[in-house]
């Protein structure tokens, strides 16, 4: 990417430990792809960099932001506070790229309400055992963590079904549900190129010229 097909924003949302993480940095890693880093409330965990996998702020910082109308969306996820800030979301659409925005359901639900032209995909697990399975590896939750966060994912397929997103992409092969998603992905772009021919607005509230 960076063609000339206009850029766009991609929610990408799925229950944890379904591999939304490694799905985006495939993306990334083929080109074209910018993730949106998220800010938020809630602790480092070991390994994570602050500004590339989050930036981790304060209650007040991000108070802040809110009051600044500088987030495209937030959402409190586990008892902390996540939001996607807007400039980055700007940047990355005058520059063509498709914006990756690894949120939450309630997040994707924001993003859908603001009539954005994006792209709303909802990551499945293969079952709900392979997902426990999962968590437990990982290691990064505890039990009593890892038993909250497998309780909301009925809640999360609900919810993304009504909102309605427009793809469900098994994660059964990353391979495979990596080459899905850019597929949707590049035909969502090319029906967003006819849009723009048409003169509409892609992005109302971002103020951007996306030319
Ligand atoms: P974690 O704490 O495991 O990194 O993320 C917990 C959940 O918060 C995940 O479902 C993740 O997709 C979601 N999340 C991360 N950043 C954001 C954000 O900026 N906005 C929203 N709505 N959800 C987010």
């Amino acid at each position: 990417m960076g063609d000339d097909l206009p850029g766009t924003l991609v929610v990408l949302s799925g229950p944890s430990g379904v591999g939304k993480t490694t799905v985006a940095q495939r993306l990334v890693d083929r080109g074209g792809y910018v993730r949106s880093v998220s800010v938020t409330t809630r602790q480092r965990r070991e390994g994570e960099v602050d500004g590339l996998d989050y930036r981790f702020i304060t209650h007040a910082e991000f108070e802040q932001l809110q009051a600044d109308g500088e987030l495209v969306e937030s959402a409190e996820v586990h008892g902390k506070l996540y939001g996607t800030p807007k400039e980055p979301v700007r940047q990355a659409l005058r520059r063509h790229m498709a914006c990756l925005l690894v949120i939450d359901v309630y997040g994707g639900q924001q993003v859908r309400g603001h009539g954005y032209d994006s792209l709303l995909v909802f990551l499945a697990p293969p079952d709900q055992s392979e997902l426990a399975k999962r968590l437990a590896q990982r290691g990064t939750e505890d039990y009593a963590q890892q038993t909250r966060r497998l309780q909301r994912v009925e809640m999360e397929v609900r919810l993304a079904a009504e909102i309605p997103y427009n793809h469900l992409v098994v994660n059964d092969n990353l391979e495979r549900c990596v080459a899905e998603v850019h597929q949707h992905v590049q035909e969502h772009r090319r029906r967003l190129q006819e849009r723009k021919a048409a003169g509409q607005t892609l992005y109302p509230g971002l103020e951007m010229d996306t030319a």
